[in-house]
């Protein structure tokens, strides 16, 4: 279908939808480009804390093993017990398990200055035996690497091994005063196993995993947490986030990577929340169109189509009260108020012309004279009559000596003649009768009449009338004639438009008959036959006698 033809519900509805989607989607782009980022700043801020506090919480672990070597490392009874073995000590202090458990210390190990083991205590329950097999050479790889960089307050740190990360810290054992030079060390090493990464996840309320170290090289992906930690961000699918911190250990090198994994809430449920207030906007909007369309249909449609309706029935038949006046907005008031002005217009202009019509045709039709009909007149009426049905006289009548009338009193005279002639005849007209002003001074009547007889009556009639009434003025009176030539119609069967004017000819030749016998008189064309006449010409169907001519009786 052409688009101009669709209708305006449509039109607008369609736009309306296009618009709005386009609005729809802008709304969506500008949401995405101001929350996305910003969400993912947040969520990533989220997740650096989450990480900043795991590492936090492993130096605090690492202070406090700090701390416990510094309190043991610089206690009388170590120093004493160091410079020469005490059973008593070892029984009421280093076998109590109590600096092994609160501590959750795997090794516990006193190193003479050489780093042989004085005293040492293993406690591994969570690595495999198997695994331990690398812990006596471990072990040494420490004490060689660690011994000649401890100073006077001691060292700590974390240390990859083959089961794992370790956090250790070692301190040089002295008196309490710490005035005498250290006669040994004191190492703890603490692994972080599973069950160190369980408490550890429980205290960031996150799950924690230990991930393969990555190689020194790698390092550049990461950014800076903290002194001593790196840490970096990434994306699982779109609903998983995930961070790792690096952390590095006394020689710089990465030593512990822990990876936490969460869910992204944050973004989840801002799509969520996001997606449920376009889809409130969608249905605010489809409601607002609804009502929107509502209004537009009373204000505009439903107008429309009574104003459309109503030209219709104007068209047909031209009532202006068909046009409806509508008052649902001002245009729509201006509209209607405008056609019917138009409508008004309009139907007074055909009316002029209908008026001007009536006026033309009958200045074509009448006499301007006599105001009889004329020969144009005659003519059409001839159109459009029943010849089967109508019977009738035809009657000329011509004033005789006109031209003497003209001649003796001037031709004013003679046209003011012509008019009270006409107006006698007129006034012997019967309903359904006419008088055609056929040329000069001669008339035509034509008379509704069944025979012969009536014919007669009719013809004396007039011709008494013509005689009785006055013509000229009143200064000149003038006495007027006139001869009569009619014929019946129909003759015979020619019930048709030439039978017609063939009785026209006949009353022609009736009149010129009067004329001759003396005018002032008549002569009539009457017909026996029944069925169709000869093919002669009007002259000779009287000659031959088979239309007879009637005369007055006294003549
Ligand atoms: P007849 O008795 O044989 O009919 O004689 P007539 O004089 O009436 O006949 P004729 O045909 O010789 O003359 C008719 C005259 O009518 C001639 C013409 O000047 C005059 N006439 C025709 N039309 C008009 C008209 O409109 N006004 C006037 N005043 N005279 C007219
Ligand atoms: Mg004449
Ligand atoms: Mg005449």
């Amino acid at each position: 279908m052409n688009r101009a033809m669709r209708t305006i519900n449509y039109q607008v509805a369609f736009s309306m939808a296009r618009i709005w989607a386009i609005a729809m989607g802008l709304m969506v782009m500008l949401l995405f480009s101001i929350l996305v980022p910003e969400l993912r700043r947040m969520e990533q801020q989220q997740m650096r804390q989450q990480l900043a506090r795991a590492v936090g919480l492993i130096q605090t672990d690492l202070e406090s093993l700090r701390a416990f070597v510094r309190d043991w490392g610089a206690w009388d009874d170590a120093y004493h017990f160091m410079a020469e073995h005490d059973s008593r000590f070892v029984r009421s202090n280093l076998l109590t398990d109590m600096p092994m458990q609160d501590f959750r210390l795997n090794v516990m190990s006193f190193l003479d200055l050489s780093g042989h083991e004085r005293w040492s205590r293993v406690r591994m329950p969570d690595v495999d035996p198997e695994l331990l097999l690398d812990y006596p050479p471990f072990f040494e790889r420490l004490k060689q690497e660690l011994l000649p960089q401890v100073g006077r307050d001691g060292l700590q740190g974390l240390k990859s091994t083959s089961w794992g990360p370790a956090l250790f810290a070692i301190f040089p054992i002295t008196d309490s005063q710490r005035s005498q030079p250290n006669n040994g060390y004191l190492l703890v090493t603490r692994w972080l196993d599973d069950t160190y990464l369980q408490t550890l996840s429980e205290r960031v309320a996150a799950p924690l995993q230990l991930r393969e170290l990555v190689h020194a090289g790698e390092t550049r992906h990461f950014m800076r947490l903290h002194e001593g930690s790196l840490y970096r961000v990434g994306y699982r699918g779109l609903g998983i986030m995930w961070g790792e911190v690096l952390l590095l250990d006394s020689q710089g090198k990465p030593g512990l990577v822990l990876r936490l994994e969460s869910t992204r809430d944050l973004i989840l449920g801002s799509a969520q929340v996001l997606l449920w207030t376009l889809l409130g906007t969608l249905l605010i909007c489809l409601l607002c169109g609804l009502l929107a369309f509502r209004r537009l249909q009373a204000i505009v449609l439903q107008p429309l189509d009574a104003l459309i309706h109503g030209v219709q029935q104007y068209a047909y038949d031209a009532e202006v009260q068909h046009l409806p006046s509508i008052d649902s907005s001002r245009e729509m008031s201006i509209l209607t108020r405008r056609f019917r002005e138009m409508a008004l217009r309009l139907s007074q202009r055909q009316q002029a012309s209908q008026a001007y019509g009536q006026r033309m045709e009958q200045a074509a039709y009448l006499d301007p004279l006599t105001h009889c009909f004329n020969r144009r007149y005659l003519d059409a009426w001839l159109e459009q009559i029943d010849y089967r049905t109508s019977h009738h006289v035809l009657m000329i009548l011509d004033i005789d000596h006109f031209k003497l009338v003209n001649d003796t009193h001037g031709h004013d005279m003679g046209d003011q003649i012509l008019c009270q002639f006409a107006d006698v005849l007129r006034r012997q007209l019967r309903h359904g009768e006419r008088l055609v002003r056929l040329g000069g001074e001669e008339f035509l009547v034509i008379g509704e009449c069944d025979s012969s007889a009536q014919a007669k009556a009719m013809v004396g009639r007039l011709r008494r009338e013509i005689g009785q009434s006055d013509f000229g003025s009143p200064e000149l009176p003038l006495g007027m004639t006139a001869s009569i030539g009619f014929c019946l119609y129909p003759l015979g069967a020619e019930k048709h438009q030439a039978g017609w004017k063939l009785c026209l000819k006949l009353a022609d030749i009736a009149l010129y008959r009067a004329k001759l016998n003396g005018r002032n008189t008549w002569v009539g064309v009457t017909c026996d036959v029944d069925g169709p006449l000869p093919l002669l010409q009007a002259e000779e169907l009287i000659r031959r006698e088979v239309v007879h001519l009637l005369q007055p009786e006294d003549k």
